[in-house]
Formats: structure tokens, C-alpha cells, sequence
């Protein structure tokens, strides 16, 4: 059996991100195995590790290597699929190996290491030196109170400090003097921030004749306990303690005599905390598919019967029925066997997102949600590890569901930039889920009404080779209901007819009617209406970057107004520069301030309102909803949360307070996030029998997001949308890495900002690989900035930003890494700070 572990050790740095060597001792050699969570000694500390392989060899030789000082689970918490997706990820997303291991593992595991006081066994050996003193013999020597803390410690193994501290107080000194003795030592170990949840059970440990001759031997003293064991003999089963006291009127003690005894067997038993224990599904079959979904759902079976690795982007409109085609696709795996994992974006991943997997599969499904408690989420965790369940449904991190035989992960709303973690590891579970589908020859299932352009772009092209998802599509609803009628109001002419407030004439009426005739709105606010923009309101014209087709952010401070992509800043204009108006100002509205202006403009109207303020408690998202639906409000008001994967029957009205302010984001996907967005919550209205009704507000009009939005024309979008990318060489047309160096000192960040770039740039030079983009060369290569990061400072920290653009074979992220570690050693502070970001979601 193999002696020597590699380690990843749970040390946060560039110096510590390698495996290191230890040994494994006689007794642990039988359970340690690829992916053990170990407790090893590093320095003069105790840390957490992982082990990544199993060796008979090392460099080093095997009187220096250190023991593994304790194995922390039985069963390995990561099986070795995960282990390998890990050293992936190091690769691809520039991270270490530990992050990305982290992010695997359930919070609960993330040990903690915590020191012990314990007993110094005196060496019993007689090999050993004769001079060695034989201290704890001379007891003669040890105070009083000396002994009964040795005493204490030998009779209840290892305690914490403070446990010691609390027992005797106003001893340090006594107990420091037994340490420096080296009668009590201290050792550190990894306490899991989570326990396993058990109970007590009771179960008979005798039977037959035993049970007989126990039963006789009660006397009168010990009536109670004959009582208890007649009771167990006859259930036979464990009986949980709780149970078994209430229901005999006894007494633990009593009970823990009859255990002393022989007779009885007190147990811990493992139960798991189930989140939805008291939630009732409401049963669903699978219903008979709609020719469209048939033929979605044959295609992707015929590969899911093969048991062979595939990807399918299911371009299906809103209420195309794609979560049905999920539902029967998951049902075959798991005929065969094998599990799946559902990802949703987190704010869909609502009640009623969580009632169709329940409803179908019942308790075959673990739910893993960032709202449940560390408790919960481990126990799911573990139901998924243990093999209990068969679907995993999911946020982001779901992804990495440590099933056995996985296969099928279905990616829902798979253009969701939510599906990029924004810290490290900065990874995007799709690729993650398409690496891990290859691992298990694997499905995976990517399905949206407006799907990424990386997505549809590789599907049309076929030109990836490990990523080029087979294009299916639904185009009908199975209810038959149409989409509903868009109309886009043009704002500018409302405020030329003398109408200042926010809601259209159009709007205004049509939630009006809504009031009278009891059926309901939802109305739409942009959160990234953060971001301020400078905007005119009498034409429309927004300030835009002469360079880069984004919009300016506005500074407040300074009065002016950057481009975060290549710096370019200009001062904010007082008046109009295309037609003179004074009515030029910087824009951005919340929630609150519309659900002010509602109760203004509409007397009694019942609004709920739903935003990151109010759903920050547990359960709150949910209430808030079935509110809603049980029709105790007329208009739900919300920024992205009401725009996703919502269905009620009476919504007949959607609005849109303001388009532009996603439109204006400083982000080259603005335009195909506006486009999602409107998409997206156009498809909450007119569900069911009712028709709906959609207006859209907006100063740009006749920005193509929006008229394509208006007519549900995802195919004219996405053309227009991939000229653009590719006259300015945006993804899908190249890759990116952002890389954002940060400092305290302003003049120090500048100037490594600028030693990365050039070192970057010569040594991408010397390899030949400049240039290309613009002519669609396979391989490319080219290299922003630096400049200022969209926010410059944070706690007090300048950041400057560099983006690399590149295609084709080139090992770019590995340059960049190897450029960023030279970077790091020529500072050597410990404060300068580079981070990578690898196909970044957001620039800033
Ligand atoms: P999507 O996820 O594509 O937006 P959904 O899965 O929410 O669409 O389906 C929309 C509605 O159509 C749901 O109410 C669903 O129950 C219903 N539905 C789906 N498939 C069928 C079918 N084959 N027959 C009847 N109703 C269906
Ligand atoms: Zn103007
Ligand atoms: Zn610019």
C-alpha cells in the first residue's frame, strides 16, 4: 500500500499552491485514499488538507517527511473526478488548487484548526534511554492542584484551552508550568464547523433465552427497567430515546442502567436535516410531450442511451415546455442508473422552480440553496455524496454535485452571467459542467429563451471542437397561448407632451384596467440602473466613448465622465450636445422611489415589492411571492428577481419602467443583456388563457435590443448583435482575461500596471503572437490598457486593469499567470495584489 500522500495544503499562497509529501502511517494506509480531507502539519501549525495522489515514492526521503497527523472523514469527501476537475480549474482560471478545491466541499467541512491540551503519555518503552525521567511516578513532586488537572485531562482525553480555563479558574499559571514540564502538551487539530446531526436510539441487546434470563433477573428495585426492556423486545427495532421516555413515563438514568447492564444498546444515529421536511409537493407525471419537445427530447436521448458525452443548447421560447423535456430527460438517466444535476440562477431558484423537481422525483431530490443553513446544505450534500439521491438541483456551485455515475447536468437560463462566481476561483459552470460531462461521458443540457452568444454562436459554427453544442429548438407553446403584444413607448415624446412622470400615458391606464378588472401587473426596474450614465430627456442622446461604443459612467465627484475600456474622459456636458436641451442629467432610479410614485398616482393600489432590501430574510422571497399569487396585491415590483421563471395565470400586464438603464451599462454584452432581460419578463405576462400586455419604456427606442425584444426576434438580435462583436473584437470572437492589479500606493500600482503590460507584450512578441484580430486568423493576440478599473479604489486600494484578447491555441492564461508571478516577485511587499479573471462576466 502506498506510504506517501500528496497534499494541498489550505494555505492561501502562490508559494504554498504545489503538492507537498507526507507520510502515511501504518494505520491510516487502509482508509486514506485520493480526494481524504487530512489535518497535517505544516510550519509550526496545524492545517487542512486534501490529498491529490497516492505514491510509494517521494523526494524527499522518508526520515524528513512528516506523518499525516489525522484523517478527518472516513469516506472521502471528494471522489477523484472532482480531484482532477480541480487541478482544471487551477489551469484554466489562473487559481490555486486549494480555492478551487474549497469551492467544492460543502462550508460545513471547512475545518478550522483549534488547539487541544492533552495528556503526555510517559514513554513505557524500556529500549528507550534509562536516564529519561520518569516523571508522573514521582508523584510526590505535583502539587495538589497539579494532579487533579493531570488527572482531569487524562481522564477526559484531549480538551480545549478554554474548556480548561473555564474548569479551573485562575490556574494558567499551574497549567502553563504542566506545558513547559511537558506533562500536558498542546497539539492542534481541524474541528469541523459543522457536526453531523444525531440522535439517541435504544435497541434490545439481547434475544431469545438471553432476553429471558434478563427478564428474570429484575427485582423489585428494577421494575422500571424490566418495563423498558419488555418494550424493546417486543419493538425490536431502535427506538429513539426521546420516544421511548415519553412513551414508558421513565427516565434516562433508568434507561442507562439497563445499558450498563449488558441488555440494552444506547446509539448515536445519523439523521439528516431535510429543509423541505414540512413542505407538501404537489405530484406531477410526465406529461405527453408536444411534437416539438418530442423531437428535442429523442435527439438528446438518443446520446443519453449511448452513454456518451454530448452538449445541446435548447433554444426554446418562454413557456416552450423546456423544464418538461429536463424532467423526462432526467427520468431516462435515471433508468439507467445515473444521476443528474439541475443548475438554476439563484433568484430562480424559487418554490415553484423547486415544486416541479420535488413534484416529479419526491425525496430523490437534494435542493442546494444558498438560503438554507450550513446544517442543511451539508446534509444535502452528503444525500448526494452517499448515492440517496438522483438530482441535485442547484445554484452555480451545484455544479460540482459529487455524484458517482453522473449523467446529465442541465444548465437552465444558461446565458445568466450569475453562472460566473465573481471571486476566486473565478470559474463559469458551464464550462465546468461541459469539463465534467467529459469526465462521465456525460449530457449536458444547456436551455434558455435567449441563449448566450458564446453558446449559440459555437452551436452555429461547429468550429470548437469540445465545445460545440447540437442546436434544438421549440418555437410553440404547449398551451397554445401567444406571446404577448410589445409596445414601445417612446419616453422623449411623453416628456415633450408635458407628462414628467415615470409611468407613460399608456402605462398609466393600463394599470388602471388591471385594478378594475382584478388581474395583475408586474412591473420591471433595471437594478443596474446603479450605474449612471449620462442621459438627455428631451432627444435621448446618451454620452457615449468615441472609441468604444459604450456608454460614459458618470462621476459625481468630479463632474465627469470615463470609459472604462480604454480610458478615454471627458467633462459632463451642461446642456445637450445634440440638441442643445437643459434637461440633461445623470440617471439611475430604485424600486423605492417607484413604488413611492405608484401609491401617488394610484390610490388603494396593493404593491409588493420585491428587491434585494426585502427578500433579505430566510423565506422572505417566497412569502413575498405566494402573496402574489394568492392575489393579495394588483402589481408585483421588482428588479431581476420578477423577471425570472415566475408563472402566474392573472399577470396580463408587464411593464418596463426603464430599458435603457441595462443598455448603458459600460459592458460590451449591454445590448444582449437589455435583450434578455426584456425577453425574459415579456414572457411573464399572458401565460395561460388570459392575453398579456407589454410596454416598454425608453429614451432609445430605436435601439435594436429593444425593437427585437418588442417583436420576440431572437435570430434578428443575435445577427445584429455578432456584427458588432466582430468589428470590435468581443467575445465570440476572441476570449478575454481581465487582469486588475491593486494597491495601497497610487504611484507604485501605475507602475507595475505598466511592467505587467510591457512584460506581457514583449514576451507575447517574442513568441509571434501579436496581432490577427482584426483579420480572423486562427490565432490572435492583443492587450489593452492598463487604465483605471471601473472603481478605482476599493478599502483604500488603487486598481488598474489590463484586458488581453486572444484565439486559437495560444496558452495565454498560463503566460499571463507566469507574468503575473514575475510581476509579484519584483515588488516583493506582500501588498501588491493581482487578480485574473478568465472569460470575466463583468469589467470591472
Ligand atoms: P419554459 O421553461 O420553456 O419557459 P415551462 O416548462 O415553464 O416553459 O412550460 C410552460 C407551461 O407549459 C407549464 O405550465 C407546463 O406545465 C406546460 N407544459 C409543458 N409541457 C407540456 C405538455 N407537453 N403538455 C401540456 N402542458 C405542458
Ligand atoms: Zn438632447
Ligand atoms: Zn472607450
Amino acid at each position: 500500500m502506498p506510504k506517501v500522500a500528496k497534499v494541498i495544503v489550505d494555505v492561501p499562497s502562490r508559494e504554498t499552491d504545489r503538492p507537498f509529501d507526507y507520510l502515511i502511517s501504518e494505520s491510516m494506509r487502509g482508509w486514506i485514499d485520493v480526494g481524504s480531507r487530512v489535518a497535517v502539519p505544516f510550519g509550526r501549525r496545524t492545517v487542512q488538507g486534501f490529498v491529490i495522489s497516492l505514491s510509494d515514492h517521494s523526494e524527499l526521503s522518508l526520515s524528513r517527511m512528516k506523518p499525516i497527523q489525522e484523517l478527518l472523514d472516513h469516506l472521502p469527501p471528494l471522489p477523484p473526478d472532482l480531484v482532477d476537475l480541480a487541478e482544471w480549474m487551477s489551469h484554466e482560471y489562473a487559481c490555486s488548487t486549494i480555492s478551487a478545491l474549497q469551492v467544492m466541499i460543502p462550508a460545513a467541512l471547512k475545518g478550522k484548526a483549534e488547539r487541544y491540551i492533552r495528556y503526555a503519555e510517559p514513554k513505557q518503552d524500556t529500549d528507550v534511554a534509562e536516564d529519561e525521567p520518569d516523571w508522573y511516578s514521582d508523584s510526590l513532586l505535583q502539587l495538589d492542584e497539579e494532579k487533579q488537572i493531570i488527572d482531569y485531562v487524562k481522564a477526559s482525553g484531549p480538551v480545549t484551552v478554554a474548556h480548561l480555563d473555564q474548569r479551573y479558574p485562575g490556574q494558567s499559571v499551574i497549567i502553563k508550568q504542566l506545558l513547559k514540564q511537558g506533562i500536558l502538551i498542546e497539539s492542534q487539530s481541524i474541528k469541523d464547523r459543522m457536526k453531523i446531526k444525531t440522535v439517541k436510539t435504544v435497541v434490545a441487546a439481547v434475544h431469545g433465552e438471553e432476553a429471558e434470563q434478563a427478564m428474570a433477573s429484575f427485582n423489585a428495585q428494577s421494575k422500571r427497567q424490566k418495563e423498558i426492556l419488555a418494550f424493546l423486545l417486543e419493538v425490536e427495532v431502535p427506538i429513539g430515546m426521546q420516544e421511548l421516555l415519553s412513551t414508558l413515563g421513565a427516565t434516562a438514568g433508568t434507561v442507562k442502567k439497563l445499558a450498563e447492564k449488558g441488555f440494552a444498546i444506547i446509539e448515536d444515529v445519523e439523521v439528516f436535516r431535510d429543509p423541505y421536511k414540512d413542505r407538501r409537493f404537489k405530484a406531477s407525471k410526465a406529461l405527453s410531450l408536444t411534437p416539438e419537445q418530442q423531437a428535442a427530447y429523442d435527439r438528446i436521448c438518443e446520446t443519453v442511451d449511448h452513454q456518451a458525452y454530448g452538449v445541446f443548447l435548447l433554444h426554446g421560447i418562454t413557456g416552450s415546455g423546456k423544464t418538461e423535456v429536463y424532467l423526462q430527460t432526467i427520468e431516462r438517466c435515471m433508468q439507467q442508473g445515473r444521476q443528474s444535476i439541475v443548475l438554476v440562477p439563484e433568484i430562480s431558484l424559487t418554490p415553484q422552480m423547486v415544486e416541479r423537481f420535488k413534484g416529479r422525483f419526491g425525496d430523490k431530490v437534494a435542493v442546494l440553496h444558498s438560503r438554507l443553513s450550513a446544517g442543511e446544505r451539508y446534509d444535502e450534500w452528503r444525500r448526494i455524496r452517499e448515492g440517496q439521491v438522483m438530482v441535485a438541483v442547484g445554484a452555480r456551485s451545484a455544479v460540482f454535485a459529487p455524484f458517482p455515475k453522473l449523467g446529465l447536468i442541465v444548465m437552465d437560463e444558461e446565458h445568466e452571467t450569475s453562472y460566473k462566481q465573481e471571486e476566486t476561483p473565478k470559474y463559469h459552470a458551464r464550462r465546468v459542467a461541459v469539463k465534467r460531462a467529459m469526465q462521465h461521458d456525460a449530457v449536458v443540457i444547456l436551455g434558455s429563451a435567449t441563449p448566450s452568444l458564446e453558446s449559440y454562436h459555437a452551436a452555429k459554427s461547429q468550429t470548437n471542437e469540445s465545445f460545440a453544442p447540437i442546436l434544438l429548438e421549440m418555437r410553440e407553446r404547449p398551451s397554445g397561448s401567444q406571446l404577448p403584444k410589445v409596445e414601445i413607448v417612446d419616453m422623449r415624446e411623453e416628456l415633450k407632451e408635458g407628462n414628467r412622470s415615470m409611468f407613460s400615458r399608456g402605462l398609466h391606464q393600463a394599470i388602471l384596467d388591471r385594478m378594475e378588472r382584478k388581474e395583475q401587473a408586474v412591473l420591471f426596474l433595471n437594478r443596474r440602473g446603479y450605474a449612471t450614465f449620462v442621459m438627455c430627456r428631451t432627444c435621448g442622446y446618451v454620452a457615449g466613448c468615441p472609441n468604444c461604443d459604450i456608454s460614459l459612467t458618470y462621476h459625481q465627484k468630479s463632474n465627469n465622465m470615463r470609459c472604462h475600456y480604454c480610458g478615454y474622459s471627458e467633462v459632463a456636458p451642461s446642456v445637450c450636445p445634440e440638441c442643445g436641451s437643459e434637461h440633461i442629467r445623470y440617471f439611475g432610479t430604485g424600486t423605492q422611489r417607484v413604488e413611492g410614485e405608484l401609491a401617488k398616482l394610484f390610490p388603494g393600489i396593493r404593491v409588493i415589492r420585491m428587491d434585494v432590501d426585502t427578500t433579505s430574510e430566510k423565506g422572505s422571497h417566497e412569502k413575498l411571492l405566494q402573496a402574489f399569487r394568492d392575489k393579495k396585491a394588483d402589481v408585483l415590483l421588482g428588479t431581476q428577481m420578477v423577471a425570472k421563471g415566475l408563472d402566474f395565470p392573472d399577470v396580463t400586464l408587464v411593464g418596463v419602467i426603464a430599458a435603457d438603464s441595462s443598455l448603458n451599462f459600460p459592458d460590451f454584452r449591454a445590448a444582449e443583456k437589455t435583450f434578455q432581460l426584456l425577453t425574459q419578463v415579456a414572457g411573464r405576462a399572458g401565460r395561460h388563457l388570459l392575453p398579456g400586455e407589454v410596454f416598454i419604456q425608453s429614451y432609445t427606442p430605436d435601439h435594436y435590443s429593444i425593437i427585437h425584444a418588442s417583436h420576440h426576434d431572437y435570430l434578428s438580435f443575435i445577427r445584429e448583435e455578432l456584427k458588432h462583436r466582430r468589428n470590435l473584437s468581443y467575445p465570440p470572437y476572441c476570449r478575454l482575461i481581465l487582469v486588475t492589479l491593486s494597491h495601497e500606493n497610487l504611484q507604485l500600482v501605475v507602475r507595475m500596471a505598466e511592467n505587467f503590460t510591457s512584460g506581457l507584450r514583449g514576451r507575447a512578441q517574442q513568441r509571434g503572437w501579436f496581432g490577427g484580430l482584426d483579420r480572423f486568423t486562427s490565432d490572435a493576440f492583443d492587450i489593452l490598457g492598463p487604465i483605471a478599473s471601473p472603481i478605482p479604489k476599493i478599502k483604500n486600494r488603487y486598481r488598474f486593469q489590463c484586458i488581453v484578447k486572444y484565439r486559437g491555441d495560444l496558452d495565454a492564461i498560463d503566460l499571463v499567470r507566469e507574468i503575473t508571478n514575475e510581476t509579484l516577485e519584483q515588488l516583493r511587499d506582500g501588498l501588491l495584489q493581482i487578480s485574473i479573471d478568465v472569460d470575466p462576466a463583468m469589467m470591472m
